[in-house]
């Protein structure tokens, strides 16, 4: 069995969207619901997230946007709500990837996922967008770079495209960017044409996946593409952006992944290169039911796939 990190801190609750907003405090409590009620609550290390600073939000985003958004409150896209506490909260989701970093690179825990919202893959260095307000795996990716780690490889498998994380990577050759994902589809980007700019260059691998794909799809991308790509990198942190909207019951998308092809993806994932710290985030999933599943999976698979 690994040692696994549950990230969590009830501070994400006080993140509130207006009634009817699919991403809502909700979710985290169906999550942390049926944790409680699995067979192996007992296994994972539950560890509390710090509050990212401010000199962690800006290796990632611009200081006219954090100071923006730090005295903002309403809708700053259509998507996205700003509430009182949001940033707060939204520090927290940064740092929790940050506490996992830390929390592997000594040795506490060999894997981790993230129990956070506000989501973040969608927020660009200056601005917040789809229900995204800071980009918690660039904050992360960027923390183990600074805290030792010399390649970091980021994997997106929720059913949008990351465009956030795409584009603060975009010239990064030491950050690899790959993502699975419904397309076209809301945010727009994520073609296979897309593999990122300058030294960059290659260091961006999107799978775009066509309405209705499913197991099968996600499997030739996690079990025939990947390990490649993990392989010719050779990252020594993977750091997996983890959206559950893709699955066949989430009412935001239409692929059709059902419980299993979650589980395959999760193996694909873990198989892709050996001994090294593994950090899930939450992203998207708004079927309550859906989402609490698919998250107990990918904990039950942290902690006992090898
Ligand atoms: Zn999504």
């Amino acid at each position: 069995m690994k040692k696994v990190g549950y990230i969590y801190d009830d501070i994400f609750l006080l993140h509130e969207t207006p009634s009817g907003h699919p991403e809502s405090a909700e979710r985290l409590v169906a999550i942390n619901n049926a944790l409680r009620q699995s067979d192996f609550r007992d296994r994972p290390v539950y560890i509390k997230p710090r509050k990212a600073g401010l000199k962690d939000i800006l290796a990632v985003h611009t200081s006219l946007y954090v100071d923006e958004v730090i005295k903002f409150t309403g809708y700053c896209d259509p998507d996205t709500y700003i509430s009182k506490n949001s940033v707060e909260a939204a520090l927290y989701a940064a740092g929790a990837v940050i506490e996992a970093v830390e929390a592997c690179s000594t040795g506490r825990i060999e894997r981790a996922f993230c129990a956070v919202r506000p989501p973040g893959h969608h927020a660009e260095a200056d601005r917040a967008m789809g229900f995204c307000i800071f980009n918690n795996i660039a904050v992360g990716a960027r923390y183990a770079k600074k805290s030792g780690f010399r390649k970091v490889f980021i994997i997106d498998f929720d059913v949008h495209h990351g465009n956030g994380t795409q584009h603060i990577f975009d010239e990064d050759d030491t950050v690899f960017y790959f993502s699975t994902h419904q397309y076209p589809h809301y945010p727009g980007t994520g073609s296979a044409s897309e593999k990122g700019k300058g030294s960059g260059y290659d260091f961006t691998y999107n799978v775009p996946m066509l309405h209705g794909a499913g197991d099968k799809d996600f499997f030739a991308a996690y079990q025939d593409i990947l390990p490649g790509l993990v392989k010719r990198f050779d990252p020594d942190i993977v750091l997996v952006s983890a959206g559950y909207d893709l699955h066949v019951n989430d009412p935001l998308a239409g692929l059709r992944v059902t419980n299993e092809g979650i589980r395959n993806i999760v193996r694909g994932i873990l198989s892709s290169k050996q001994n090294i710290p593994y950090i899930f985030s939450l992203e998207g999933g708004y079927n309550l039911a859906s989402l609490s599943g698919s998250v107990l999976i990918t904990l039950e698979e942290l902690l006992y796939f090898e």
